[in-house]
C-alpha cells in the first residue's frame, strides 16, 4: 500500500498523555489518527477508576505541576484544574514529618526553630560526607543526600523509602533522583517548586477524553499481536510503549520498576487526613498510602462523602505480565537504552515518546510539552 492509499496519517500506539496530546495536536492540524491501546481503557497511567464517587488513581498518584505557562494554559483549555497542592507527610515508625525537607521537617527532627539553627545542624552533619568526597561531585544518591540534608534525614526519611522504591542500595542509584526534592529553609510544605499545580476538575479521565475528543480510538488492541496489519494503516507511527519491546529485545531487556496497589474502601470519611503519606522505614513493606479523595475533595466535601478509598503502594522489580512504571536509572540500563535509541534515531516514520519509549523518568508536564512541540 502506498502512502496515498493509507487510511491514517498517524497510528498512535498508547493513549497515555504523550499519545493523547499528540493526537490532539494532529487532529487540530487536520491529520487523521488512529489511537490504539492494549488496555480496556484510554489514558495510560493517568487513568482513574471511580469507586464510591471517588476518582481512584489506578496506576499511582498523579499530580500535575509545571512552571511552563504554555503547558498550563493548554491543559486548562482542555479541562480546568483545581487548586490541589501536594504536601506529603512522612511516617517513620510513627513519627510524622513534613515533606519536602523544610523548616517544619527540621523543627520536627531537631527542634530547630530558625533557618540558621537548622543550617548549623545540617552543616555539622554533612561535614563528614563533604570530607569524604574530597572535592569531587557526589557520584550516587547516598552521597548526594548526605551532603544535601545530613545523616539524620537521610537515615529516617530517605534511605528506607528509596531502597524500597528502587530495590537497590542508595549507593548504586543516581544522584539526580534525590535532587527532584526541594530543600527549603522556610516553613513551606509544598512538594513542588513549580508555579502551577493541580488536578483536572472531574479527574484525569476528563483530560484524556478532552484530548481524544473526535479522534478514532480502539481499546483492547495489542500492537505486537497484529503488528504487520496495523503498521500498514498509517503513514507514520507514534510509539509510546517500551522501546526494547519495539525492537524485539534484540539487545536484551531494559529493567523497570513496577508498583502493585492494595486498594480498599474504608468506612470512614477521612482515613489519614492527607492524600499522600510516605512510610519511610525499611521494615514497612509498602512505600506510601494514598487517600484518593483528598486530591479532589476539600473542606466539608471530604465529610459529605461518607467513605474513603486508600491504596497501599508496593514497589517491585518488573517482569513480563506486570506493568512497567519507572525506568531504572543505572549505568547498565543507560547503556542498553543508548543502543536502542540509536536504532530509533534511524527511523523515518516512527516517533518515540513518553516514559517507556524514551526510557526516561518523565513527569506529566514535560511529556505534554514534548508532544506539543512536535512537528505534526
Ligand atoms: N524520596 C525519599 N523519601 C520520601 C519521598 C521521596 O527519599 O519520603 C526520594 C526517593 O528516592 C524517590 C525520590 O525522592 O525516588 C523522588 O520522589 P518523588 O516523590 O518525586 O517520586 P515519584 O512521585 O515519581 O514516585
Amino acid at each position: 500500500m502506498n502512502a496515498n492509499e493509507m487510511k491514517y496519517n498517524y497510528l498512535i500506539i498508547g493513549s497515555g498523555l504523550f499519545g493523547a496530546t499528540f493526537a490532539y495536536k494532529a487532529k487540530q492540524n487536520g491529520k487523521k489518527c488512529l489511537v490504539i491501546d492494549k488496555r480496556p481503557h484510554l489514558g495510560g497511567n493517568v487513568y482513574c477508576e471511580n469507586i464510591e464517587g471517588i476518582n481512584v488513581h489506578k496506576y499511582g498518584a498523579h499530580i500535575f505541576h509545571t512552571s511552563n505557562e504554555i503547558v498550563w494554559k493548554f491543559v486548562n483549555s482542555i479541562v480546568p484544574f483545581n487548586r490541589y497542592t501536594n504536601c506529603p507527610v512522612a511516617n517513620y515508625h510513627g513519627e510524622l514529618y513534613n515533606l519536602p525537607f523544610n523548616m517544619n521537617t527540621f523543627y520536627q527532627m531537631w527542634g530547630a526553630r530558625t533557618p540558621s539553627e537548622a543550617q548549623r545542624i545540617i552543616n555539622e552533619q554533612k561535614s563528614e560526607a563533604v570530607a569524604k568526597l574530597n572535592g569531587r561531585e557526589p557520584q550516587n544518591l547516598e552521597e548526594q543526600a548526605l551532603i544535601l540534608v545530613g545523616h539524620d534525614i537521610y537515615e529516617k526519611l530517605i534511605k528506607g523509602y528509596t531502597e524500597k522504591q528502587w530495590g537497590r542500595p542508595c549507593s548504586e542509584l543516581p544522584a539526580f533522583i534525590i535532587r527532584r526534592l526541594p530543600v527549603r529553609m522556610i516553613f513551606d510544605n509544598n512538594y513542588f517548586n513549580d508555579k502551577y499545580q493541580g488536578i483536572p476538575v472531574g479527574g484525569y479521565n476528563c483530560l484524556v477524553e478532552g484530548l481524544l475528543d473526535g479522534v478514532e480510538c480502539r481499546t483492547g488492541v495489542d500492537f505486537f499481536s497484529e503488528r504487520n496489519e496495523l503498521q500498514s494503516v498509517a503513514e507514520k507511527i507514534v510509539f509510546t510503549g517500551k522501546i526494547d519491546e519495539f525492537y524485539d529485545y534484540c539487545y536484551g531487556k531494559l529493567q523497570y520498576r513496577t508498583v502493585r496497589f492494595e486498594t480498599e474502601v474504608v468506612d470512614v470519611p477521612n482515613f489519614q487526613g492527607n492524600a499522600v503519606v510516605n512510610y519511610t522505614a525499611a521494615d514497612v513493606p509498602y512505600t506510601r498510602i494514598i487517600e484518593h479523595k483528598h486530591f479532589e475533595m476539600f473542606g466539608q466535601e471530604v465529610y459529605d462523602c461518607k467513605k474513603t478509598v486508600v491504596s497501599r503502594e508496593y514497589s517491585t522489580e518488573w517482569n513480563d505480565g506486570k506493568e512497567p512504571f519507572y525506568p531504572v536509572n543505572d549505568n547498565r540500563n543507560a547503556e542498553l537504552y543508548a543502543k536502542y535509541k540509536k536504532l530509533s534515531d534511524r527511523e523515518e516514520n516512527v516517533i518515540f515518546g513518553g516514559r517507556l519509549a524514551e526510557y526516561k523518568y518523565y513527569d506529566m508536564a514535560p511529556i505534554v510539552e514534548r508532544a506539543l512541540g512536535m512537528d505534526v
